[in-house]
This record gives structure tokens, C-alpha cells and sequence, in this order.
């Protein structure tokens, strides 16, 4: 199948989501040394001849998948406040947090990552902002579980310093100070980041959200992150409550208080974006301002449906996350194709989103959203060998007119997954990793951080 780090893919539907969305129903992809070198019709260059190779008919080659959002840790401490506003499940859930350590996390966030390496995803960011006092390196904690899983990782370290006796919806049991959250910026951008083009580890800096950070922290992590050259993230807009929030404390929507802080850039990405003005969509837009769309989440904790289809028009990055497991039990990063589709045909008709918008947005959109889309997203000469191949032919599949269609239409299997060229995912198995021993370590991790003897 492969060797000396060659990968050759032949008599495949390759969907490379390239500018013109290129696709070869009987076609090739070949990868050497971490790169993709050959992709297009037909059978691969004679001088692979030699080389071991997975073949199909039967098979579909899309780029890997972007998560653009997500909270790891939220793995160990899903199933509960299952019928509650966002408020309500988040305040259910604080004090479960609170008892966060290194061990449930790193049991967490393998956990979580080996999930989302078996339904498609090659690269993941991250948006961890629970840091209780002594929980000991909870950002090495889970760049360690990333690197065990082998996914491209991109780790963002979050905050919160608006605990509520100064006004916030978080315990003050949860929040650190502004100057520890910044110290805390500081070096996890010294130790990890890494700026290279084939970097497996890149930091972005991400207090939480309006309703639990200050005005303060948000513009002084803003300075440093350009200082620094690095990504900034955060949630926004995601339900009405947050919107009044932000009336009755600003006297601003959401969108306008954070970009009166200097957050609308293409250095940023948004998770969730759901209630937007139409000014506001037209900022994002024009500013180059990413959004993390997360429809599972949404519809799990009903906040709304996203204005996806006006946010693609006016140009903005879209890119699909499945947002914490918190609030998204299922976790799987190809059921967000399948999720995005319908909930923007909920809202907006037929037309609203199309199987390869979908999938676009999955790859092409999560690149950008991540600042990769010169390295990741698409399946093109020179990019990174990150590739997801999906079998079509299956019970599930077998017979759907379109392989794209199946992709984000039916149910399908992922059959292998390649990051920088390793294989992750074999014959439909792990191979980085044991799932029954994570699974094991997951549920003692969930008793543990419930408060139930183990
Ligand atoms: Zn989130």
C-alpha cells in the first residue's frame, strides 16, 4: 500500500476541492515525503509503477477535515443538562470542570481525537479555557494526547478572568487572573507554536466569550497575538442570551462590542456566529473574519441556525467544527457535513447549501479559518499529504448516483486517513492507537470528574 513514506491512490473519485473544485471519477493521487506530488485522471505516472497502492473502484479521496472548534476536554463529561440553554447546561457544567487535572485530560482528549481521526479529520484546533488553580500543564496535557493520535494540531489556550461576583456567568472557582492569563499566552506561544509550513503544532490565543472575560483581557490578548504572529479565536453571537448580555452590560450587539476591541480581522476566527445583523455579516465579510460553523451544537443546545448561506456570499471564511463533546455527543467531524447541510435547508429551501459546499467548507473553509490554506485544505501538487479516503461502496453506499453525495448525503465509512503521508487510520482502524483502551480510560476519567469512586 505504501512505502518509504510514498502514498499512490489509484482508479479512485478524487474530489480535490481545489479553486475550480476538480474532481476525476477514475482518477489518481500520489503523495511522497509528506507532500502531494501528482493528482488528476486516469492511472498515476509510470514512475510509481513500482509502488504499493490503494486502489478502488468503490473509494472516494476527498482533502482531510479541518474541526475549526472544539473543546477536548468536554469528551470525559457529555450526557448531561441534555434539555437546557446554553447558560443553563454551561452552569450544570462548571463545577464539574473545575476538578480538571492533567490525567482526565490527556484521557480526554485521546479519547476525543482518535474519534475524530476515525470520521475524517486530519486537522483539529482546540479552545481549551478551563484552567483551575493547580490543575498542573493542561495545554502540554493535551498536545501530548495529539501528538500520540498523530492529528495536525492547532491548540488554542483560552481564558476566562469574569468570574461572578465581578458580574460573569463562570464561577469564580474557574477563572484566573488577567496577568496569569497572559503569562500563561506568553508561553505557550514560546514553547509550541510553531510557524513552519508543515507544522504539526500551532498555538492561537483565545479568551472565551463576552459573558466571561473582560474588555481588558480580550484587547491585551488581541496586542500580544499580533505581536507574536499568531492566531486569535473566540465564541460569538451564539444565542439570544448572549446577545442581551451584551445590550444590558455594552449597550452593543455582539458583533459591535467585539469589533470596537479590535476582533474583526483575518487573523481571527469565530465560533458559531448564529445571531447576526446583516451589518454584521457584512463586516465579518470584509474584514476576512473566519467562522467556526458548528450546526450540531446549535441544533443540540437549540441556539439557532447560522446565516451560512449569506455568510459564504458576502466572502467570509466558513469552516465546520463540532464544538465541544459537551454539546455534541456524537463528536463526529463527518456528521457536521451531513448536520451543516440540513440546517441551513431547515432555514433557507433546497438551494440553501449544496453537498460540495459542504465539503468545501470542510476543508478549503477550516484552512483558512486556521491560516493553512496555502499548505492544507485541497488536494493539489505541493500541499501537505493530509487525506481522508472514504469507501462508497459499502451497505451504507453502494448505489448512491454521486460519491459526493454520499459523502455528505448518506453514511459513509472512512476506510483510511493520512497525515503529512502516516497513515492514522488503516483498512478502517486506528493504527496510532487501541480505541477499546482509550474508551476504558474515557469512562474511569468520566467517574473520576463526576465525583463517583473509581
Ligand atoms: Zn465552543
Amino acid at each position: 500500500m505504501t512505502g518509504s513514506g510514498t502514498v499512490v491512490l489509484e482508479d479512485c473519485h478524487v474530489a480535490t476541492v481545489d479553486a475550480a473544485g476538480s474532481e476525476y471519477p477514475a482518477g489518481h493521487l500520489v503523495a511522497e515525503q509528506g507532500r502531494i506530488v501528482a493528482a488528476g485522471p486516469g492511472p498515476a505516472p509510470p514512475e510509481y509503477a513500482a509502488a504499493g497502492r490503494i486502489r478502488g473502484p468503490g473509494l472516494l479521496v476527498t482533502p482531510g477535515l479541518v474541526n475549526t472548534h472544539h473543546h477536548l476536554y468536554q469528551w470525559i463529561t457529555r450526557g448531561y443538562a441534555t434539555d437546557d440553554t446554553l447558560f443553563g447546561w454551561l452552569t450544570t457544567l462548571y463545577p464539574l470542570w473545575a476538578r480538571l487535572g492533567t490525567d482526565l485530560l490527556a484521557d480526554a482528549a485521546a479519547a476525543n481525537l482518535a474519534w475524530l481521526a476515525l470520521t475524517g479529520c486530519t486537522t483539529s484546533s482546540d479552545h481549551h479555557y478551563v484552567f483551575p488553580a493547580g490543575a498542573g500543564d493542561l495545554l502540554e496535557a493535551e498536545i501530548h494526547a495529539a501528538r500520540r493520535v498523530g492529528l495536525r494540531f492547532h491548540p488554542s489556550r483560552g481564558s476566562m478572568n469574569l468570574g461572578a461576583s465581578a458580574g460573569g456567568l463562570p464561577p469564580d472557582s474557574v477563572v484566573e487572573s488577567h496577568d496569569a492569563v497572559l503569562a500563561a499566552c506568553q508561553d505557550a506561544i514560546d514553547r509550541w507554536h510553531d510557524p513552519s509550513p508543515g507544522a504539526m503544532t500551532r498555538i492561537a490565543l483565545a479568551p472565551c466569550s463576552p459573558f466571561s472575560v473582560t474588555a481588558e483581557l480580550m484587547r491585551d490578548c488581541a496586542a500580544l497575538a499580533r505581536d507574536k504572529g499568531v492566531r486569535l479565536h473566540t465564541h460569538l453571537a451564539e444565542t439570544r442570551d448572549e446577545a442581551q448580555f451584551c445590550r444590558e452590560r455594552f449597550g452593543r450587539t455582539p458583533a459591535e462590542y467585539i469589533e470596537d476591541l479590535g476582533w474583526l480581522g483575518p487573523d481571527v476566527w469565530l465560533a458559531h456566529c448564529v445571531h447576526l445583523s446583516g451589518a454584521a455579516i457584512g463586516r465579518i465579510a470584509a474584514t476576512g473574519t473566519g467562522v467556526a460553523h458548528c450546526p450540531t451544537s446549535n441544533g443540540r443546545l437549540g441556539s439557532g441556525i447560522a446565516p451560512v448561506r449569506a455568510l459564504l456570499d458576502a466572502g467570509a471564511p466558513v469552516g465546520l467544527g463540532v464544538d465541544g463533546s459537551a454539546s455534541n455527543e456524537s463528536g463526529r467531524m463527518i456528521g457536521e457535513l451531513h448536520q451543516a447541510l440540513l440546517a441551513a435547508r431547515y432555514a433557507g429551501g433546497p438551494l440553501a447549501l449544496t453537498a460540495r459546499d459542504c465539503l468545501r467548507m470542510a476543508t478549503m473553509g477550516g484552512a483558512r479559518c486556521l491560516g493553512r490554506d496555502a499548505d492544507l485544505g485541497s488536494l493539489e501538487p505541493g500541499k501537505l499529504a493530509d487525506i481522508a479516503v472514504w469507501r462508497a461502496d459499502d451497505l451504507a453506499g453502494a448505489g448512491i448516483a454521486d460519491p459526493v453525495c454520499t459523502l455528505v448525503f448518506g453514511a459513509p465509512r472512512l476506510e483510511h486517513l493520512f497525515v503529512g503521508g502516516q497513515p492514522v487510520v488503516a483498512d478502517g482502524e486506528l493504527r496510532t492507537a487501541d480505541p477499546a483502551g482509550l474508551a476504558v480510560a474515557a469512562a474511569r476519567a468520566s467517574a473520576r470528574i463526576a465525583g463517583q469512586p473509581t
